[in-house]
């Protein structure tokens, strides 16, 4: 079979690992793709892999896996006096859990140490066994764009690397690799008989022989294989506790409010710890700002949608006022402030198309599950250590009764945030998704002007009228064309000629690959 380049050049390239580099210089110097048309993702194990060779399908398999035994990914401090502390690489042994209700914990015995002993631990701080989510190199969701992030890093040295599932071939994996310059991308393809290889001349019979193999020889690749990648981006357990997973209803005594962090249109919000060993961010509740049993209802649901760039709600004290809502803390507070904060200083195109990229991740899952923001903009995203972005604040303007805030504005009988909110949801009061995203083409705005105040020196009900005779903002300066070209499509008259965020968070995530001269420029990210 021959072995095509299927990203870039399209030529049969016998016997050569395939590379598709950062930039279009790389491009003319570095290897050619190999390809294999490959197996089907749900392949089973090949036939020669042994019982005790890493078996490189999960997910999926997991719940299969008849083993008990985990591997700590990441390190774990006990929260409460039920919780187990860990350290990343500890084997574990799952006792009970996996397959009851309370999937976010399990409870687990410590094997590394002599007393062995028993706790809860965060189920998605774990992997089975010698499974390839339990090599410290393997990065499973991460997309090629943030595996760049990852590896160019001031400081990271050469042969660094990851390998994480492959965008474009489902089922394959991709080898990232900093060569002390760039990154290179190449893929890992399996023969039909189940082995890996990057180059055909050599295949493993998993995934683990072939990193091992790379460390030990250059054979080809840009580098030889040098330390993993760090795992910088520890995940959030799933709630405070094993406990507070359904009792959310918490003791405020259990809190210490710490450092005031900033006041918004729903009263103060405050660092907190929790159970004194767990940092946590507290709303406090202006008294009257809204019903306890809308904000119940409302939170129910908030607490069951989860997602990576969704602020989680961890718990509320709602039995007096103040009314507490328990979040989790995000070191940076507000992207608006950061933005205003860098001004242009550092923040640079690259770094602003992946916030765009990971507020529309977050929004693409609310929009998966039918439910509406409301009041998306750079104030409702938080910004958190190692360029993370979370979405809050969703579902809440809804019952929210808005006193005195310079973004919200009378309409009817309510105040909104006009400059941020579609004409529809304005006039006939449709919000929708669709509307959400005219927001989002606002919070895209407020992005390339570093926090600046849309439609400046306009008061709202202009704003609505020049809308309604089809004024829309004009570029900024420095903004990207493609940007631009995504904010008018945000602000289509008709909602349903406005793009999904489905759809925005492909374009994002694709951004650099479509338009490679943004990348030179911007090489490294903070
Ligand atoms: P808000 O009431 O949501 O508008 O929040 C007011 C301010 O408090 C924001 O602008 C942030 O600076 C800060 N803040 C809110 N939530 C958090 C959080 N979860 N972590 C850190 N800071 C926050």
């Amino acid at each position: 079979m021959g072995n095509y380049c299927q990203k870039h050049c399209g030529t049969l390239q016998p016997y050569v690992p395939c590379c598709y580099p950062s930039t279009s210089e790389d491009k003319r110097t570095s290897y050619i793709a190999d390809s294999i048309v490959i197996s089907n993702p749900m392949v089973q194990p090949p036939v020669n892999l042994q019982p005790s060779q890493p078996v490189a399908r999960a997910p999926a398999q997991r719940a299969s896996l008849s083993s008990k035994f985990y591997v700590a990914l990441y390190d774990y401090q006990a929260r409460t006096t039920e919780d187990l502390s860990f350290k990343a690489g500890e084997l574990l042994e799952v006792i009970n859990g996996e397959d009851t209700q309370h999937s976010g914990w399990w409870h687990a015995r410590a094997l590394g140490s002599a007393h062995r002993k028993e706790g809860y631990i965060p189920s998605n701080f774990v992997a089975p066994f010698k499974s390839i989510e339990a090599e410290p190199w393997f990065f499973r969701d991460l997309k090629r764009m943030d595996a760049e992030k990852q590896l160019l890093y001031p400081g990271v040295e050469a042969g660094a690397f990851l390998i994480r599932d492959s965008e474009t071939q489902r089922g394959d994996y991709s080898l990232s690799v900093f060569d002390g310059t760039s990154v290179k991308h190449y893929r890992i393809k399996r023969l039909d008989t189940g082995e890996y290889f990057v180059a055909r001349k050599k295949t493993f019979l998993d995934v683990t022989a072939l990193v091992e193999y790379y460390k030990r020889y250059q054979d080809g690749l840009c580098v030889r294989l040098g330390q993993p990648c760090e795992k910088k981006e520890v995940p959030e357990p799933f709630g405070l506790s094993y406990k507070t997973q359904d009792e959310w209803e918490i003791d405020r005594n259990s809190l210490r409010l710490l450092k005031k962090l900033g006041s918004g249109q729903f009263g103060d919000v405050w660092e907190g710890m929790w159970n004194n060993t767990t940092p946590v961010a507290i709303k406090t509740l202006k008294p009257g700002s809204m019903e306890r049993k809308d904000f119940l209802r409302e939170a129910q649901i908030m607490k069951k949608l989860r997602h990576p760039k969704l602020i989680q709600l961890y718990a509320v004290c709602s039995l007096e006022d103040p009314i507490y809502i328990i979040t989790e803390l995000m070191r940076h507070g507000s992207l608006q402030q950061y933005l205003q904060n860098d001004g242009g200083e550092s923040i640079k195109v690259q770094q602003q198309v992946d916030m765009a990229a990971q507020v529309a991740a977050g929004m693409a899952y609310l929009e998966s599950q039918n439910y509406v923001h409301r009041d998306l903009a750079a104030r409702n995203v938080l910004v958190g250590e190692h360029n993370v972005y979370k979405v809050a604040d969703f579902g809440l303007t809804r019952i929210l009764k808005v006193e005195n805030e310079n973004a919200y504005e009378p309409v009817a009988d309510k105040k909104l945030p006009i400059k941020w909110t579609a004409p529809e949801a304005l006039q006939f009061n449709k919000f929708s998704v669709k509307s959400d995203i005219w927001s989002f083409g606002v919070l895209l705005y407020e992005i390339v002007t570093y926090g600046k105040m849309p439609y400046v020196g306009l008061t709202g009900a202009q704003v609505l009228q020049k809308l309604e005779k089809g004024y829309r903002m004009p570029r900024p300066p420095n903004c990207p064309l493609e940007l631009y070209q995504i904010m008018l499509d945000c602000w289509k008259k008709s909602p349903e000629e406005r793009p999904t965020f489905e759809t925005l968070r492909w374009q994002f995530d694709d951004f650099f690959e479509q338009n490679e001269s943004y990348f030179d420029s911007n090489t490294f990210v903070g």
